[in-house]
């Protein structure tokens, strides 16, 4: 790693490709002969304008979004989401949460303020671990959408086949593995994302959205800037979007279309986790926490025999040049992020250290 940069382990905000980090650097004073930086250009200039469109169609082209789904950059990061969807989409007053985690159960918490909440599955029995079966899910016909979140950032678990919902919309937070894999926009009715995990500066979530879905008919509580369509109409510039973090997340849409899109990227994933696991299932001092068939790609939590021995990795692991090592407290123990930007170098770096604690201290 250049720049005395450390491999940073964190589960968001997280780390961004060091090429795109460069490329920012050098336009930090004078963004392309404007004279002046993203930071304090209008978003109604040409410039920005010119910023803003190649983000979206460069985004399109990486996910192949379909002619009919609108993308909108939204301000007030993940968790606005949660209270966005539900004034949305809720027409009937009553949706499905599948809840498999802290963020579907915070998803679902939020949703109960604005209609009833049915959770037809759940994995609440085992912590978490795991991801519940869903091949035959009772989904009323009067439900408005089906909810998940497709990677369970804290519980380190990911939804590796998709229910089935029928004709009910399945509304996706992909937090924490946008862009991590190919995905079939076709499958969902909306997917959201809060951009820090695994794109670029906090502060912003990317919403996709089937266009039937957007609303004129929305409750009168529901304030115009929390309207999917007031930000569909005005394509994200309703009033003056998180321009910094639309620059920063386009150059990462570029970077990864330049490195062989979300195929090649998959790759990367696949093979980083697979150095990790690989490491972890034959450790008897480290044991990953989420079950095998459900694991993430991108968040690893694991744990030692003891919270002393967990204590003691983590500081170990400071020492030694890596950061943000620590496990969710609700989980306890260590998590590893490994998000895209994670090079493969750092995960056989961390292998490495542990291997090594093991030998040491095990
Ligand atoms: C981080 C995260 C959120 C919340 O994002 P904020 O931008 O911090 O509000 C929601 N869902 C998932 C899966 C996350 O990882």
């Amino acid at each position: 790693m250049r720049y005395g940069r450390t491999y940073n382990f964190s589960a968001g905000p997280a780390m961004m490709p060091e090429e795109v980090l460069e490329e920012i650097a050098a336009e930090v004073l004078n963004y392309r002969g404007s004279g002046m930086s993203v930071m304090e250009m209008s978003h109604r200039s040409q410039v920005f304008q010119q910023i803003l469109d190649e983000a979206e169609a460069d985004l399109r082209k990486l996910m192949g979004i379909p002619e009919n789904y609108k993308v909108l950059f939204v301000q007030g990061g993940g968790t606005l989401q949660f209270a966005m969807v539900p004034m949305n989409l809720m027409r009937n007053g009553l949706a499905c949460y599948l809840e498999t985690g802290a963020w579907s159960k915070k998803a679902l918490t939020e949703a109960r303020k604005y209609g009833e909440v049915v959770v037809p599955a759940s994995s609440a029995d085992r912590n978490f671990s795991y991801i519940p079966d869903c091949s035959h899910l009772e989904i009323p016909e009067k439900a408005d959408y089906v909810y998940l979140c497709e990677n369970e950032t804290i519980h380190g678990t990911s939804w590796h086949t998709l229910p089935e919902t029928g004709t009910v919309p399945l509304v996706s937070d992909q937090s924490s593995m946008f862009l991590s894999r190919p995905c079939d926009v076709r499958r969902y009715g909306l997917i959201w994302a809060g951009v820090q995990k695994n794109v670029g500066p906090a502060g912003m979530a990317i919403v996709i959205i089937r266009e039937d879905l957007l609303r004129e008919d929305l409750p009168a509580f529901v304030p115009t800037y929390l309207s999917y369509k007031t930000h569909a109409d005005s394509a994200s510039l309703y009033n003056t979007p998180n321009c910094w973090s639309v620059y920063c997340c386009g150059k990462v849409f570029k970077y990864l279309l330049a490195n062989g899109g979300l195929e090649a990227q998959s790759k990367r994933n696949e093979e980083k986790a697979a150095l990790l696991y690989a490491f972890l299932d034959q450790s008897s001092f480290f044991n990953g926490t989420a079950a095998k068939e459900h694991r993430s790609l991108m968040n690893v939590p694991f744990v030692t025999p003891s919270r002393e021995q967990d204590a003691a990795v983590v500081a170990a692991s400071k020492a030694a040049g890596f950061d943000n090592l620590k496990g969710h407290k609700s989980v306890g123990g260590l998590r590893a992020s490994i998000f895209n930007a994670m090079p493969k170098a750092g995960v056989t770096a961390l292998v490495d250290f542990l291997r090594t604690y093991e030998k040491e201290h095990g």
